[in-house]
């Protein structure tokens, strides 16, 4: 295995880069790719900046440029579900791109030419990445949905939910890493912190977070995911 391990921001991979043994950087497309070996797993960590093109750009690169098998999206994400709390987890089954719209040409959500609304994740990665998080914080597995906005009004957020009503998160990036996935068939995950309730409240809980828990949790997740992947490969 050599693991692509992608987050949009710097206090999403804070502690992995510091992580990694005998790390090289590589700049290449206004991203550092950092290359090492994350707890004996072959890695290469990057941050992809904020949006899906910054992430599918990134994931495209992971894969043909630094050849990784298998890409693992952690970072941050607005709650899209009364249940799910800030500081809970959301490991994604499935991700669609909440702003894509080709009706009425295509059905609403569906990626014209792939025949899907949705993209759904590895299985096996996806339910060891789960096992990882369950050991830090309390988990969710099901919907996330990205789109180029940061949803920081109610009304906004009870829109998405009207049309998506199994929605746990909504963020920025997972989705286009899904679909690059899809594309070049490599098996990815998408783990996700919820920050904020992608309400009025959103923006300030936001900034709250990510400068507390946020870096800490995706550093244990990882870390927990390394060492079994490392021990059942
Ligand atoms: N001012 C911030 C902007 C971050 S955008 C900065 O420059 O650091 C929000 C990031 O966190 C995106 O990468 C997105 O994936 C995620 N995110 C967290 N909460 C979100 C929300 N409510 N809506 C959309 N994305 C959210």
């Amino acid at each position: 295995m050599r693991l692509g391990i992608i987050s949009a921001l710097a206090e999403e991979q804070h502690g992995l880069i510091e992580a990694l043994q005998s790390p090289y950087k590589h700049v290449h497309g206004m991203r550092e790719y950092t290359t090492g070996k994350l707890w004996e797993i072959d890695a290469v960590c990057v941050l992809s900046r904020i949006g899906k093109v910054a992430a599918s750009m990134t994931a495209a690169i992971l894969v043909e440029k630094f050849g990784v098998t298998h890409i693992v999206f952690t970072g941050v994400a607005g709650s899209g579900d009364k249940n799910v709390k800030v500081g809970d987890i959301v490991v994604a089954d499935t991700l669609i791109q909440h702003d894509f719209d080709a009706s009425p040409l295509f059905p609403r959500f569906e990626i014209p030419l792939t025949g899907l609304s949705s993209f759904a994740t590895d299985v096996a990665l996806t339910a060891k990445l789960a096992d990882a998080a369950g050991q830090v914080t309390r988990v969710h597995r099901g919907l996330i949905a990205s789109g180029d906005q940061f949803i920081g009004k109610l009304a906004q957020i009870q829109a998405l939910k009207a049309s998506l009503p199994d929605l746990l998160a909504v963020e920025m990036e997972g989705a286009a890493v899904a679909q690059v996935c899809f594309e070049l068939g490599i098996p990815f995950a998408v783990i996700r912190t919820i920050s904020d309730n992608a309400n009025d409240d959103a923006a300030v809980d936001f900034m709250h977070f990510i400068k507390t828990v946020a870096s800490r949790y995706a550093f244990d997740v990882i870390r927990n995911f390394c060492k079994t992947s490392r021990a059942n490969p």
